[in-house]
């Protein structure tokens, strides 16, 4: 009963067709009783609930977890948090019946809430109401995991690389977003590990140091969903804890050799490349039909350009099978292929790439 800050009591009966009886406490007529006494003198007696006076909540300052029920957890504005605080050390009796609860927070400063709470509840068909005040006094740390993050600990590393060749900085920089966006979506999703310690950039590519590797798997399915490639997971022994082994992750990521757009010379065949991942698809421009093969049988390749590169020229006619167009380099009128579903107009300008194995219209 000491934290009790009780304010007031109110009551509410509830009209009852029961005989009047005196009260043995006061001594009033009243045609309701609640536990033999009159519904005042009981409320007089009652206690709806027990809050502390002083409550303390502790959140993080850096990623505004809050301490809760032992655990780091939810995260919310420190408003919350003290409601929160002030809902979990409230006490209401079980003999309650039709419990409600009602919490007012004011903050006196960012970091101190008054929370007001209004309680009601039924004793034996009366219901009664009652207030009282609790202060929050919200604490700042570091969580434990931030105290980690801070430490530089890490689970695994991500190498981007790429597959045979140097990733371009474009390529570094989307991987790089990737893996920040994968991360936050693992966090949000209660993967507090789901953070970068450090990333460093190479001439070949990137090694990121990740808190979790369960987030860094979820990172690299992300990476080739996006961008295609592989990824080789393997493990080394990083010390012991608590008579446990520790394991480091690395993830080995090779994005794909080719990139979109790049025009490939592959078994007698030009291939102007879609996607290149675990499986190749593309477009063989020597007749316009699909391309696609596993990725591990795209050996013995050729990269001759990318189609960016591409180069317009003026489309002199078109035949049923052929159409002839200017050389973009000898302004000779020369006949090559026809792509399925051209429809462009004799005198239009079309985009052709050149290479050692002929002339394509793209
Ligand atoms: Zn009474
Ligand atoms: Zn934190």
């Amino acid at each position: 009963m000491k934290n009790m800050t009780q304010k007031e009591n109110k009551l509410d009966p509830k009209q009852s067709s029961s005989a009047m009886t005196v009260c043995p406490e006061c001594g009033k007529e009243t045609d309701k009783t609640v536990k033999n006494v009159c519904p005042e003198c009981f409320g007089k007696k009652l206690k709806l609930f027990d809050l502390p006076e002083v409550l303390h909540a502790r959140i993080c300052q850096r990623c505004g977890a809050h301490y809760y029920k032992s655990k780091w957890e939810d995260m919310g504005t420190p408003e919350e948090v003290a409601m929160l605080t002030a809902e979990e050390h409230l006490a209401i009796p079980d003999t309650i019946d039709n419990v409600t609860v009602g919490m007012h927070p004011h903050a006196r400063s960012p970091y101190i809430f008054d929370v007001l709470v209004d309680v009601g509840g039924d004793v034996d068909d009366v219901t009664y109401y009652q207030n009282g005040k609790t202060e929050v006094r919200i604490k700042r740390e570091a969580c434990e995991m931030c105290s980690r993050r801070a430490g530089g600990y890490f689970e695994g590393i991500i190498q981007i690389r790429a597959n045979n060749r140097t990733p371009t900085k474009e390529e570094v920089m989307d991987a790089l977003k990737l893996v920040e966006e994968s991360m936050l979506a693992q966090l949000k999703k209660g993967d507090k590990l789901a953070f970068v310690t450090d990333t460093m950039t190479f001439k070949d590519g990137a090694d990121v140091y990740i808190g979790s590797t369960k987030a860094g798997k979820h990172v690299c399915k992300h990476i080739i969903e996006v961008m295609g490639g592989t990824v080789t997971e393997s493990y080394t022994l990083a010390g012991m804890k608590d008579g446990k082994d520790i394991y480091r992750t690395t993830f080995a990521m090779k994005l794909p050799e080719f990139k979109k757009g790049d025009v490939v010379y592959f078994e007698d065949k030009v291939i102007e490349i879609k996607n290149c991942g675990k499986r190749v698809t593309g477009i063989n421009l020597m007749n316009s039909s699909n391309f696609f093969i596993e990725g591990e049988h795209f050996k013995n390749t050729k990269l001759l350009g990318n189609t960016a590169n591409a180069k317009e020229t003026v489309l002199v006619s078109v035949e049923e099978h052929g159409i002839q167009i200017l050389d973009p380099e000898t302004f000779e009128t020369i006949t090559i292929q026809k792509p399925m579903g051209f429809n462009a107009l004799p005198g239009s300008e079309i985009k052709v790439f050149k290479t050692e194995y002929g002339i394509f219209a793209l």
